[in-house]
C-alpha cells in the first residue's frame, strides 16, 4: 500500500507494481502530483480559463523519469514527449546585462566569453569539468544510495573521492575558487536556494544540482504542462496493476505482533497490507497517521526550507522574445539569505519567472501564462502573514512591472504563500520540506525504512536523497526495492 500519490508515492507504486506486488495507492487529493499540482481560472473550455503549474518547472535528469517508466517496460518518449528548453535559463543581473544558459560546453562557453572575457570562459570551461567530476563522485554513492541500510553508509572510497574532489567545503567557497566574475558565480549557486540553503551554508556537494541543471539541461513536457509529468506515472502505475484511489485519506497505520498489518482510511475502510510506503509531508504523518514506534529522530528538530510566494497570471497577449525560465537577480546576494533565515521576508528578492509559452493547455490561443516564484520566510519564524501577504504581492506587482512585464494587478490568476501551502498539508507551510544542512541530509534526513515497526516504509522529499522532481522518484524507487528484496 502506499499513501499518497505525489512523485515519490507514484515512483513508489510503479515499481511496486511492475515487481508483482498488488498496489494500492491512496491520495487524499482529487489529482495526482502533490506538490506537482494544478490549478484554473474561470470556467473550463470557456474564453479566459487559464491553467497553471502550481508545483515544479524546472524539470532536470529526465533520464530518472525514464527509468521510472522503464521499469514498467513504458517508454519516456511515447508516454512523456519531452523537449529541452533553449535556453535552460535566461538570468537577467541587477546590472542589466544577461546570460543565456544553454546547452554545450563551447556554446555555453562562448555566452560567458561575450558577457565576462575570454579569461572567465577559460575558467568556466574548466569548472564545467569539476562539475562534472563532483556529479560522478556524488551520483550513485550519495544521491542513487539507499541511505538506510549499513552498506550505504560503509563507502569510505566513495567518501573520499567527494573530499578530494572539494564536496564537503562550502559552496560559495568552492564556486569562488573557480570563478571570479560575480554573476558567473551567482548562476552556479543560486541553485541551493533548491535545497533550502544559502550558499555560504551548503555544502559543495549541492553544486550537483548546478550541473544537473546548466549541463544536464532542463525540460518541458511536449503536451499538457508540467502536471503531465503526474499524470503519465500515475497512467503507467495503473497500467502496471496498481489501483490508485482519490479523494481518499489514510486516518491510521495499524500494527499488529510482526509489524504493520492495515490501513485505516477516513471512509471507514480498513485494507490490510504487509507493507506500507508513506509518502507525504511526514511530520504531519507523525501527529497521528503513525504509530508512536515509528518515531524517527532525526525529526526530533526539524530544520524547514524557506517557503515562497508565487503567483500565476493569465495573461490576454503572448510576450514574444520571453525564455521559459528568466531568473531576475536582485541588487543583493549574501545578505537577501540572512533575512530568510531570521523568518523575515528578503529585502531585494531574485524572482523566478517562468513563462511556458509552447503548453497549449495553459491559455488560449493568442493568450499566455506567468508565473513567478519569491523565496519566503516559513511559518516557523512567525511572521504575520495576514499583514505580509498583501504587502508582499504589491511588491512582486511592482517589481513585474519595473522587470517590464506589464501592469498585473488585474489579470485572473492564483496566489500561494506560506499560509497556502500549510492548507495544502505542508508542515511549517513550506512545500521544501526540511532543508539540505549537514544534518539533514543522506543517513541525517530521515531514514526510508522504519527500524521499529517491520514494513514500514518511507518516500517522498523528507527522506534521502530530498527535494525536487528526481529525488522524489529515486527515493520512491528505493522504498520499493527494499520491499521486492524481502526487507520488512
Ligand atoms: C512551487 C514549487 C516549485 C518547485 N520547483 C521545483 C523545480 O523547479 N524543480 C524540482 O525538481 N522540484 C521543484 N519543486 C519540488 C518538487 O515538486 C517536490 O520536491 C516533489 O514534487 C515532492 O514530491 P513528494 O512525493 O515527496 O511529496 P508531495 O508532492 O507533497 O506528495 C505527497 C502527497 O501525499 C498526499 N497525502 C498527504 N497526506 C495524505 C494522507 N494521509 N492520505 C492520502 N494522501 C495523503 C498529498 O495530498 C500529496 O499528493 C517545487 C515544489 C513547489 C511546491
Amino acid at each position: 500500500m502506499v499513501i499518497g500519490a505525489g512523485l515519490g508515492g507514484l515512483s513508489a507504486a510503479i515499481h511496486l507494481a511492475a515487481g508483482g506486488r498488488d498496489v494500492v495507492v491512496v491520495e487524499a487529493r482529487d489529482v495526482p502530483g502533490g506538490c506537482c499540482g494544478t490549478a484554473r481560472t474561470g470556467r473550463p473550455g470557456r474564453p479566459g480559463e487559464y491553467r497553471f503549474d502550481t508545483g515544479p518547472s524546472v524539470l532536470t535528469m529526465p533520464e530518472v523519469l525514464a527509468e521510472t517508466f522503464g521499469a514498467a517496460g513504458a517508454d519516456l518518449d511515447s508516454v512523456l514527449p519531452l523537449r529541452r528548453l533553449d535556453p535552460f535559463y535566461r538570468l537577467a543581473f541587477h546590472d542589466g546585462t544577461r546570460l543565456d544558459v544553454v546547452g554545450g560546453a563551447e556554446r555555453m562557453a562562448g555566452n560567458v566569453r561575450e558577457l565576462c572575457g575570454p579569461a572567465e570562459a577559460a575558467r568556466y570551461l574548466r569548472f564545467r569539468h569539476r562539475l562534472g567530476e563532483m556529479f560522478e563522485a556524488e551520483w550513485s554513492s550519495f544521491i542513487d544510495a539507499d541511505m538506510t541500510r549499513l552498506r550505504g553508509m560503509a563507502r569510505p572510497y566513495a567518501l573520499l573521492r567527494l573530499a578530494a574532489a572539494g564536496g564537503f567545503r562550502r559552496l560559495d567557497r568552492f564556486v569562488a575558487a573557480h570563478l571570479t566574475d560575480e554573476r558567473l558565480v551567482r548562476a552556479h549557486t543560486f541553485q541551493s536556494l533548491y535545497v533550502g540553503l544559502p550558499p555560504h551554508k551548503a555544502l559543495a556537494i549541492y553544486a550537483v544540482v548546478a550541473h544537473m541543471d546548466t549541463v544536464g539541461g532542463v525540460y518541458f513536457p511536449e503536451r499538457g504542462g508540467m502536471h503531465a509529468v503526474p499524470h503519465a506515472l500515475a497512467t503507467v502505475a495503473e497500467k502496471a496493476g496498481a489501483s490508485i484511489h482519490y479523494g481518499v485519506r489514510a486516518d491510521r497505520v495499524e500494527t499488529g505482533a510482526d509489524g504493520v498489518a492495515a490501513v485505516r482510511l477516513d471512509t471507514g475502510e480498513r485494507i490490510r497490507a504487509s507493507s506500507v510506503v508513506v509518502a507525504c509531508d511526514l511530520p504531519r504523518a507523525h501527529a497521528g497517521l503513525l504509530p508512536e514506534a515509528a518515531r524517527d529522530w532525526r525529526l526530533r528538530r526539524p530544520r524547514y526550507s524557506p517557503s515562497c510566494l508565487v503567483m500565476h497570471f493569465g495573461l490576454d497577449r503572448r510576450l514574444p522574445g520571453r525564455a521559459h525560465h528568466t531568473l531576475h537577480f536582485g541588487r543583493e546576494w549574501g545578505g537577501v539569505f540572512s533575512a530568510l533565515s531570521a523568518g523575515r521576508p528578503q529585502p531585494d528578492p531574485s524572482l523566478l519567472v517562468t513563462y511556458p509559452e509552447s503548453d497549449e493547455t495553459a491559455a488560449p490561443s493568442g493568450h499566455s501564462t506567468l508565473s513567478v516564484l519569491e523565496p519566503a520566510p516559513n511559518l516557523a519564524g512567525g511572521a504575520d502573514w495576514d499583514r505580509l501577504a498583501p504587502q508582499l504581492e504589491d511588491r512582486l506587482l511592482g517589481r513585474l512591472a519595473d522587470l517590464g512585464y506589464g501592469d498585473l494587478s488585474g489579470a485572473p490568476g492564483a496566489t500561494f504563500d506560506p499560509p497556502a501551502w500549510a492548507r495544502l498539508g505542508h508542515s511549517a507551510g513550506t512545500p521544501f520540506a526540511l532543508d539540505h544542512r549537514f544534518r539533514q541530509t543522506a543517513w541525517f534526513r530521515p531514514s526510508g525504512r522504519s527500524r521499529r515497526v517491520p514494513g514500514l516504509h518511507f518516500a517522498g522529499m523528507y527522506t534521502a536523497p530530498g527535494v525536487g522532481v528526481p529525488p522524489a522518484l529515486i527515493s520512491g524507487r528505493l522504498a520499493a526495492a527494499r520491499i521486492l528484496e524481502g526487507a520488512r
